[in-house]
């Protein structure tokens, strides 16, 4: 379709997957991650760190400047760093929340002049459904996700009437990097998900194809949690 596409957290996991369905559609894609890995056929693969708003601020403005307005953002890189809140130490509540939250908005912000300029443009923030359980753990992890609803809702006022769409996705639990040395655990969360299995890359990435479409056109400040009903009535 030719759109300017940037997504965050591109090299691996779900941001991988977003990018290739973005790809697939034919658009132009920017995948941005730490070690400036990205997914065959995106038009260009750059290392930053979302967590510093100078990177993000440069990386996004050498990508105007090569590809023209960005019509798609996809906020989705992020960390875990669990344990108990009692043991917590700063350095592993501030790097989740830099990362996770700030980073989002670093990745945000960056990109909205160009969106409102061009009076299109659609935001979608990669949450999670940790913040609507409340997973024993994940204190940094459950604030930083549920920081960026907040975020989404707010920004999304601010732009809807410049035709710019800003949503959440917040997945269950996916099979990736992320999740993998969670061992038996992952066998008792596949016995609470309603549809019997964890979530697959390609699962999430729909949902964000949609949200990116001209069929959720009339859809802004929503979160859609992808969890195979696992978070259904929270
Ligand atoms: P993943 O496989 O661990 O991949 C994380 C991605 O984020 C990588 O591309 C990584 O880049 C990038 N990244 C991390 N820190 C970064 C930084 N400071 N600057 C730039 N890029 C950075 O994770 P995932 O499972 O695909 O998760 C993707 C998103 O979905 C995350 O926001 C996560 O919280 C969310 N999510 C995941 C699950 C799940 O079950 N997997 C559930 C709910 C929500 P490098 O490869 O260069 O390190």
């Amino acid at each position: 379709m030719n759109r300017h596409v940037i997504v965050t957290g591109a090299s691996r996991g779900i941001g991988h997957a977003i990018a290739e369905l973005f790809i697939a559609e034919g658009d132009h894609v920017v995948a941005l991650s730490r070690s400036g890995q990205g997914p065959a056929g995106a038009v260009w693969a750059a290392p930053v760190d979302v967590a510093s708003s100078e990177q993000m601020n440069s990386v996004i403005k050498e990508s105007i400047a090569k590809f023209g307005p960005v019509d798609v953002l996809v906020a989705n890189a992020g960390i875990t760093h669990d344990g108990l809140a009692m043991r917590m130490s700063d350095e592993q509540w501030r790097s989740v929340l830099s990362i996770n939250l700030d980073g989002a908005f670093f990745s945000a912000r960056a990109v909205l002049s160009s969106m409102i300029r061009n009076r299109q443009g659609s935001i979608i923030f990669i949450s999670s459904i940790s913040p609507f359980y409340g997973v024993p753990g994940q204190a940094n992890y459950a604030a930083s996700k549920a920081g960026l609803v907040g975020l989404a809702r707010s920004l999304a006022r601010e732009v809807a009437g410049r035709g710019v769409t800003v949503n959440v996705v917040a997945p269950g639990f996916v099979d990736t990097d992320m999740t993998s040395n969670l061992g038996s655990t992952t066998d008792e969360m596949t016995a609470l998900i309603p549809m019997g299995r964890i979530g697959e890359v390609a699962d999430i990435a729909g949902v964000v194809g949609f949200l990116a479409s001209n069929h959720s056109r009339y859809l802004t400040g929503q979160v859609i949690a992808v969890d195979g009903g696992l978070s259904m009535g929270l």
